[in-house]
């Protein structure tokens, strides 16, 4: 776990560009197997067992690295295995209960619903495994949490509140932790968490500490974070491999503000989704969309930060077990959902932060499968369609419904605009799988 100067950084470099190479393969090409890992026999059968039988390419350009002891920062989203990719390599390097006692792994998630998913994730691949995982959140009762701890567990994943909350009361010890993850760790800044991630970080005493970030963006505040608590970080860069996934077809509406809604009922009618999250800006919003929806059709639900835990739990298991078809989502909470047979997104309204979109659309088309994302455009909203193209370097294609065309049509200059802007951007060619921050 040790990491020393020169010779280790030119390993690095080694490291990184094979990683870069094979995930950039062409069709054909021979990507890095999870054989060609070196896992144990306990995680080899986790994987055949979870039904996993080659990496993503999260999974095939972080693991190596990750298990070598380097610190690594990587770019990718939720839907791309991201999970596993710093799952494995902690597991595989856990030390046994007897040598270290107290809490090894550390990781940090901006959501409630994200924390339970990636404890399932350590429990899947930790089947054959002797290891003791837990979540901590708010709004589930400390004091079982404390009870837990207390038990001894190797792997806390947890919201940085709540953590923070843990180690003010003295339940949680982390000077024994070699590892911290900061999983989406843009969304983690995005919603105020700086300065608990800071104290959490400044927790993790050990000096041969190992940080491993993942975030869909990497902002500056982020590149900020990466330079003060990380050391020699190898930088990952998948953005590529699913910002606009040729997985995910999209498309906007143009349409008047006042019949979204209208829209949303046509449009869930014609598509029959198999399950589908509709994006809202407001919580108030997500309320009273959920509870119109529910007049027309069966099976809708609603979930946003308000809502109390036990009742976003319930939301989400039956989200999950697939009972609700329609699921009406303010961003903070829905972008964390990871649900493969999610088959549609709607955004009933456009975002305003393109890295949003990026998050949302992100929520189908997960692991291959094939999704479908809608926009709905209104009039003062055609800037924020632009920025989205921008960002993920791709012409939304337009749909429309009989009824509900906007009376002003798109003007030509507008649409101009939007073509050249992105052509800008496409002649720039692909961003590179790896690059120097
Ligand atoms: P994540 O991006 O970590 O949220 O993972 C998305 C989904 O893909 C989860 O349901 C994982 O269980 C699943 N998954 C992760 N890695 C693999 C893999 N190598 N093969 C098949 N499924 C996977």
């Amino acid at each position: 776990m040790d990491i020393d100067g020169g010779s280790q950084t030119d390993q690095t470099n080694e490291v990184a560009s094979a990683i870069n190479d094979s995930s950039e393969s062409n069709e054909g090409e021979q990507q890095i197997g999870f054989a060609d890992m070196d896992l144990s026999r306990d995680m080899r059968r986790s994987l055949e067992r979870a039904g996993y039988e080659e990496p993503s390419p999260v999974q095939a350009g972080v693991i190596p690295p990750a298990l070598d002891g380097y610190d690594v920062m990587g770019q990718a989203q939720t839907g791309t295995g991201k999970t596993a990719s710093f799952a494995i390599p902690i597991l595989e390097q856990l030390a046994s209960p007897k040598d270290i006692a107290g809490v090894q792994a550390i990781i940090l998630v901006p959501t409630r619903e994200l924390a339970g998913q990636v404890r399932e994730e350590f429990e899947k691949l930790a089947y054959y495994m002797d290891i003791k995982t837990t979540a901590i959140y708010g709004g589930h009762p400390i004091k079982k949490q404390i009870e837990v701890l207390k038990n001894g567990v190797q792997v806390v994943v947890g919201t940085p509140g709540r953590v923070i909350d843990h180690i003010n009361r003295g339940t949680l010890n982390l000077h024994e932790a070699w590892c911290v993850v900061l999983d989406e760790a843009d969304r983690m800044l995005d919603i105020g968490f700086r300065p608990d991630i800071e104290k959490i970080l400044r927790a993790v005493t050990r000096k041969d500490r190992q940080t491993l970030l993942l975030s869909a963006t990497v902002p500056p505040s982020i590149k900020r974070l990466s330079t003060q608590y990380m050391y020699e970080p190898i930088m990952l860069d998948f953005s590529n491999t699913n910002v606009s996934a040729d997985t995910i077809d999209q498309f906007y509406f143009t349409v008047d503000r006042k019949r979204k809604f209208a829209l949303l009922k046509r449009l869930i009618q014609r598509e029959q989704p198999h399950q589908a999250i509709v994006f809202c800006r407001t919580k108030r919003g997500t309320d009273r969309i959920a509870q119109q929806l529910s007049e027309t059709f069966d099976n809708v639900g609603c979930i946003h930060g308000d809502m109390n835990q036990s009742v976003r739990d319930r939301v989400m298991k039956k989200f999950r077990d697939e009972t609700l078809k329609v699921l009406v989502a303010t961003d903070v909470v829905g972008r964390g959902i990871d649900v493969t047979s999610i088959s549609h997104i709607i955004n009933f309204d456009t975002p305003e932060d393109c890295d949003d979109y990026v998050h949302r659309i992100g929520r189908t088309g997960r692991m291959g499968r094939e999704g479908v994302a809608y926009t709905f455009v209104s009039d003062d909203e055609g800037e924020l369609l632009t920025k989205i193209e921008v960002r993920i370097n791709r012409l939304l294609e337009p749909d429309a419904m009989e009824g509900f065309e906007l009376k002003v049509e798109t003007p030509v200059e507008y649409k101009k605009e939007r073509v050249a802007a992105v052509a800008a951007m496409r002649g720039r060619g692909p961003a590179k799988h790896r690059r120097r921050l």
